[in-house]
């Protein structure tokens, strides 16, 4: 099976990955959609491997704290069109640690620096870099085990696990 870990967005953050997909194609870039169910920020990806429990194993040594993501700017990479999260530190250490998790682990898993972004369309025709797009912002509560499924030239991506954040202790009014 080919895994990968990975953020999942809010249904409104794939509203305005959606809108910035319009965007571009106003702008005359053509290109192949990534349809909005599979849009994502890759963490680790891991590729194939004969069973998931080792990476379960690995996430369940991950303890973290719910975090923000929000959206800035949209931009062609290559022949790809590429959506860029808010780098914080919180985006960067939740990769770090799954990374770490996995090399304790001794599961292989792709070493090239963590980029975050959401990919919105591929084999791109055309250059362009959108402002930042409508404000979104969501709270990111859990991390994905994601099995990407290839069949008949599409890639449907099926969460098998996920690891919630740490509660927040309760604010007290
Ligand atoms: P397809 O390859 O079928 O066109 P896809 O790229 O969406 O579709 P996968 O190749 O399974 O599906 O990739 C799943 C996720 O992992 C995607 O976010 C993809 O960009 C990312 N990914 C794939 N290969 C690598 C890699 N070698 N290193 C880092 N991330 C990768
Ligand atoms: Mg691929």
């Amino acid at each position: 099976m080919r895994l990968f870990i990975a953020l999942r967005l809010s249904e409104e953050m794939i509203q305005s990955a959606v809108s910035a997909v319009q965007k571009a194609k106003e702008k005359g870039i053509g290109g192949k959609p990534v349809p909005a169910d599979n849009m994502h920020v890759t963490l680790a990806f891991i590729g194939e491997t004969d069973s998931p429990q080792p990476v379960i194993s690995a996430l369940q040594s991950i303890t973290f704290r719910p975090f923000r993501l929000s959206l800035d700017t949209a931009f062609t990479v290559r022949d790809m069109l590429w959506l860029k999260p808010e780098s914080t530190p919180e985006l960067t250490q939740t990769a770090e640690s799954v990374r770490s998790a996995l090399s304790r682990a001794g599961i292989p898993y792709d070493r090239k620096p963590f980029r975050p972004h959401i990919t919105l369309m591929r084999r791109v025709r055309g250059t362009v870099h959108l402002q930042p797009v409508p404000e979104t912002e969501m709270t990111v509560t859990k991390i994905s085990l994601m099995q990407s499924v290839s069949s008949d030239g599409k890639t449907i991506y099926r969460e098998i696990y996920s690891v919630n954040a740490a509660e927040m202790p309760k604010q007290h009014e």
